[in-house]
């Protein structure tokens, strides 16, 4: 064990699983199913989101979300899948990229989070340029 891996892991589990059910029900509705529509209403928007999160990360974890288009969301999505995998495997809160622990913070900001914040910052600025 060189990497430290969140101690709560049952609840980013459950935070994971519920991010997921959103994003699914957003996806079906983006793509037309308005069978969803009633789920997702009731729910309410991502605003209203009430995990015991702290406000700045709830912040983060909204902004990712509202850039979301449907392929975003699936990009999203498959994210948390992997983060939900990434649990059951033990390696939930490493980095992809350089293998050092995510910090606690980041992953309640953004708790599918696969990278550090140093080696996303890269990733970002890269997309920011295009
Ligand atoms: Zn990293």
């Amino acid at each position: 064990m060189n990497a430290e891996t969140p101690k709560d892991l049952e609840r980013f589990k459950k935070i994971l699983e519920e991010v997921r059910k959103k994003i699914a029900g957003d996806i079906q509705h983006l793509e037309g199913d308005t069978l969803n529509t009633s789920a997702r209403d009731a729910s309410g928007d991502l605003s209203g989101y009430s995990f015991h999160m702290a406000d700045m990360a709830t912040d983060n974890f909204d902004r990712e979300f509202t850039l979301g288009l449907a392929s975003n969301e699936q990009q999203i999505l498959n994210m948390v899948d992997n983060a939900l995998q990434k649990i059951k495997e033990g390696t939930y809160g490493i980095c992809e990229t350089c293998k050092k622990s995510i910090s606690q913070k980041r992953l309640l900001a953004m708790p599918h989070a696969p990278l550090c914040i140093k080696c996303q910052e890269g990733e970002e600025k890269k997309k920011r340029r295009t």
